[in-house]
């Protein structure tokens, strides 16, 4: 997936009618950001803020918006953080991992679970690996 890398935040009283690519418009007055996919299909994707939605932190000029922004009902089904006005791409998920992601409460998404989530899988796979090579050893050595 290809897309932008980094937003600029943009504080404004009201969310103009139309976008920029690459700037995160946030109004503090009426507690929403919104901003143009970040994938580039364009599409809005407005995030309320407030303590059952996201939150925008602040720390020297840069922004980052928590929890993840998952575009499920877009065609693109983008997903990823917006940290430090960067834009970190999460990789595809399987649709039933999008179900379940959306079934369970959006605060729970918290930033260092998924890394944590790619870590153990990397794990798995390599002893995944090892376990398949030893019992192919094995194999070899009763034939
Ligand atoms: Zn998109």
């Amino acid at each position: 997936m290809t897309g932008a890398s980094h937003l600029r935040p943009e504080f404004v009283e009201f969310i103009p009618g139309r976008l920029e690519p690459g700037v995160l418009y946030i109004s503090r007055r009426y507690a929403t950001a919104s901003h143009l996919c970040c994938c580039g299909c364009e599409r809005e994707v407005v995030t309320p803020l407030n303590p059952a939605k996201w939150r925008i932190t602040e720390r020297a000029g840069k922004v980052s918006l928590a929890p993840s922004v998952g575009n499920w009902s877009f065609p693109c089904r983008s997903h990823y953080w917006i940290n430090g006005n960067r834009i970190q791409w999460a990789t595809a998920m399987a649709p039933e991992v999008i179900q379940a992601v959306q079934a369970r409460d959006r605060r729970d998404a918290e930033l260092c679970v998924p890394k944590q989530r790619g870590w153990i899988s990397r794990v798995v796979d390599k002893m995944r690996g090892a376990s398949s090579l030893l019992l192919s050893k094995l194999k070899s050595w009763w034939r």
